[in-house]
Formats: structure tokens, C-alpha cells, sequence
């Protein structure tokens, strides 16, 4: 097929091309890779879509929040217009995936971080099918698996990955192994993995090691992997910062903030904007900030000169790799591991990391890191507005404040957290609710 979508190489220096049909997540020296279209969309389309958001046609791409925005990420290359090509091709759980969510005002929210409440956007992506952004991602990381005629989809999850994959793979018919560190999951999302027929297999180790082996399974047994550096997951999760624009009538704010684990998020958002600004879509940049967690903060490490007092940047494709390398060498000596109760961004090796910086360095971004009790109150406040999310969500939140205090947001600035994902660590909020120590404690009377 001679189409108008292919992949390419991030690195400037190397740019190798391959056909959409690839399954390869890298080029053959081992750089990431992005999906590429050489047609620029009209921009009579954001009309298309907000009509597709509102009406009720019974077409679930329409409802679907990140197919309705189909012709910028038409990687299959079909007419978009035919419904009877779009039910062929894209995978969807009946439309469901990003249909709910939107940026809200959440007034307790702003009142903990001090910002004016009209200034602050929060955009839960935990009510998605499976209960995170995931789903975005997935919904088009298994339309190319269906594709290109995969029998099997693989990845590695810190839980939320597996969660979804397991539910789109469950209703697709197709398989789905699950690399998992053992015993670091929440319940919540092994459970679900579970349930939706997964092959769970359990990886002694941390994340970072579910994933080496979950590729290495992929490449040698023909599975097909989901993880972020598909890079047909960031395709999908750029409809999360869509949806914000389109929400905002395509008038940029001034940060997007999003937790930081893996950086798929960071990476997609980044590749949005790109797109967006080089088309005039968009007349400003918003900046992108990341928040780690302190027990996982590799990128903010690097950022921020922490290690070797070298401020690591994409450096317009000349990235200083070898600091990188030195890093987890170091990582590794010190036998240092991630530790976060924030499972879901406890991730010492962030695989996406180059298409984080360039991210950052496109949208003049900063990275920060906020403590395990930072993000337990911002999740419990995002509660308090009758909203729930995870801990790794709570990072959006305490960050923002974290950043506000600092003056790096400034008080008049227009902010749009992520939360990336629902409440799935039933404990957590009652173990934190019975100490009267917290914040936002509600302590049970007898
Ligand atoms: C996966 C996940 C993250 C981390 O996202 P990345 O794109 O890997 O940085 C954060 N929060 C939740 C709830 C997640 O499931
Ligand atoms: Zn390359």
C-alpha cells in the first residue's frame, strides 16, 4: 500500500523510514520511532469533529473521544467518512474510549493549590472503559495489531497497561500476555487483567525488568507489543490534549501537566502540539510540565543537572546518550530501585525518555518531583470534588502547586492537569482517611 502514512526515526541524524505495516518499535539502531502522514488536515475539521462530539448518530466513531478525531491519526489510511471501512478497521469498545472525558473546574482542587478555580482545568481520564488514559493509546495500538494481522498482543504494565490491553484484546478475540513485576500491581488492576482472560506472567523484578522480558517474549514468539513505545499508543493519546483544546475552542493554556512514568503521555502530547502548531491549529505553545514521583525520578534528575551537573535536553536530536547510560549504570551500582506507593509511575527507566525531552524542548517544559504524601493529597482533593482518581494522578495536582509556589506557573496562568487514571487502591483512600495526621483526613466516628 502506497499511502500517505509511514514511520520514521526520531533521531534527526538517522531518520530511517518504514512502511505503516512495520511492527517494529524501533529502527534497526535502535531508535524510537513516529508514526508520519504527509498530508496537512483542514482546518474545517474542527468543526467536523465538535458536530461528531455533540450529535447522537448511533455511529460509535463519532461518540468515540478519540476516533471522532480520526483523520489526525488516519495511520490505516481508509476513507474516514465511511462508516462501513471505520467498523473494519479501528478497534473501539463501542465508542467508549475517551468518550467522558473533558477539562472540569474542581474549586477544592484550586483552593489546595491557590490558583483562581477559572484558571485550573483537571481532565480525568480514569472514567475510559477500563478505567485509564490508557484506553486512548490502546484503541489504536490494537487497530494496527488487527491490522497488521497480529494473533497476539504483549506488554508490560505497571497495571493499567495490562488492564486495558486485556479488555480491548477480550473483545477483539485476540490473546494478550501480561508481563507484570510481581506483587507491585494494585489489586485493582491485576484483577482486572484477570478477568478479562489475560496471560499473566509473573516477572521477578520491577517494572523495568517486566518490560526487557516482555519484549524480548514479543520478538521471539510473534507477539506484538502494546507498551508505549508503540508508537501507534501515542497516536491515540494525542487526543487527550485534543479533547482539552477543542474543549478550550482551540485557544492553547498556558501548561499542560501530566505525572511521568513511562513519558508515553509526555511523548504523545508533545507530537499533539507539533502537529497542531505546524498546521496553525494552534497560535501558542503550551508547555508541558512532567511530574515524577521523588522515588522514581529519573527525568527530573536528568532535567534539572541533578546528575554529573549536566541539564540533560534533546538538544535538537543530539541528546547526551551516554549520560543517560551513566545514569542507570549508577542506577543499577547503587542498587537503586524505584520506590513510590504510586505504583503506576514507579519507573526507574522511562522508555520513551528521548521523545519526553524533545517534548519538553519543543514546549519550553520544566520536570518536577513531589513525595508520596504530595500526591496522596492531591488525590484526596480531586475526591472532595466528587472525582476520583489515583495516587499517580494526584502527582498532576500536588505538582501544580508545587510549581505555583515556586512561581514557575505564575498566578494568572491557565492550567490543565491530567488525571490519568481512577481509583483502583481501595485501601489507600481508607488508610488515609483513618489517619487525622492528613491533610484532608475524614476520619470514621464510632
Ligand atoms: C501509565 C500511567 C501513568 C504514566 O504514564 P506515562 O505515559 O507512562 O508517563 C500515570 N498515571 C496512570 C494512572 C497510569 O496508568
Ligand atoms: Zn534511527
Amino acid at each position: 500500500m502506497q499511502g500517505d502514512a509511514f514511520l520514521k526515526c526520531i533521531n534527526p541524524q538517522c531518520g530511517l523510514e518504514y512502511p505503516i505495516e512495520s511492527t517494529n518499535v524501533q529502527c534497526e539502531k535502535g531508535h524510537l520511532l513516529d508514526v508520519k502522514y504527509k498530508k496537512t488536515p483542514s482546518d474545517n475539521l474542527k468543526e467536523i469533529f465538535s458536530n461528531r462530539g455533540r450529535m447522537d448518530q448511533n455511529i460509535i466513531f463519532n461518540e468515540s473521544g478519540v476516533w471522532r478525531f480520526r483523520e489526525l491519526l488516519n495511520f490505516c489510511q481508509i476513507d474516514t467518512e465511511n462508516i462501513e471501512q471505520c467498523s473494519k478497521f479501528l478497534v473501539s469498545l463501542d465508542g467508549s474510549e475517551g468518550r467522558q472525558s473533558k477539562p472540569y473546574h474542581m474549586t477544592k482542587a484550586a483552593d489546595f493549590i491557590g490558583i483562581s478555580s477559572n484558571n485550573l482545568w483537571l481532565q480525568p481520564e480514569g472514567y475510559n472503559p477500563s478505567g485509564s488514559f490508557k484506553d486512548n493509546g490502546m484503541a489504536t495500538a490494537v487497530t494496527h495489531a488487527k491490522m497488521v494481522g497480529a494473533k497476539k498482543i504483549v506488554c508490560a504494565s505497571t497495571g493499567n497497561t495490562s488492564a486495558s490491553a486485556g479488555m480491548f484484546a477480550a473483545n477483539e478475540g485476540i490473546n494478550c500476555d501480561v508481563y507484570i513485576p510481581a506483587g507491585q500491581i494494585a489489586p485493582g488492576k491485576l484483577s482486572q487483567a484477570y478477568q478479562f482472560g489475560a496471560q499473566i506472567v509473573e516477572v521477578d523484578g520491577n517494572f523495568d525488568d517486566a518490560l526487557r522480558q516482555s519484549l524480548d517474549d514479543a520478538k521471539n514468539h510473534g507477539g506484538y507489543t502494546v507498551n508505549s513505545i508503540n508508537p501507534f499508543r501515542i497516536e491515540g493519546q494525542k487526543t487527550i490534549p485534543f479533547r482539552a483544546l477543542e474543549y478550550l475552542k482551540w485557544e492553547s493554556p498556558d501548561w499542560i501537566v501530566y505525572p511521568g512514568g513511562a513519558l508515553g503521555n509526555t511523548s504523545s502530547c508533545g507530537k499533539a502540539l507539533m502537529e497542531l502548531y505546524e498546521w496553525g491549529w494552534i497560535k501558542k505553545i503550551p508547555r508541558i510540565a512532567v511530574i515524577n514521583a521523588e522515588g522514581a525520578n529519573t527525568l527530573s534528575d536528568l532535567y534539572n543537572g541533578k546528575f554529573e551537573d549536566e541539564e540533560l535536553r534533546w538538544n535538537k536530536g543530539n541528546p547526551n546518550a551516554e549520560l543517560i547510560d551513566r545514569y542507570y549504570a549508577h542506577l543499577d551500582k547503587e542498587n537503586k530501585r524505584p520506590k513510590t506507593k504510586a505504583t503506576a509511575i514507579q519507573i526507574g527507566r522511562p522508555a520513551n525518555i528521548l521523545k519526553g525531552l524533545r517534548a519538553l524542548e519543543f514546549t519550553n517544559g520544566v520536570v518536577t518531583s513531589v513525595s508520596d504524601s504530595e500526591m496522596l493529597d492531591g488525590m484526596s482533593v480531586v475526591g472532595l470534588n466528587g472525582f476520583d482518581c489515583e495516587m499517580a494522578s494526584g502527582a498532576s495536582v500536588a505538582g501544580i502547586k508545587k510549581l505555583m509556589n515556586e512561581e514557575i506557573i505564575k498566578k494568572d496562568d491557565i492550567v490543565v492537569g491530567i488525571l490519568t487514571g481512577r481509583q483502583k487502591d481501595a485501601m489507600l483512600p481508607v488508610e488515609y482517611h483513618n489517619n487525622p495526621q492528613n491533610k484532608f483526613a475524614i476520619p470514621p466516628k464510632n
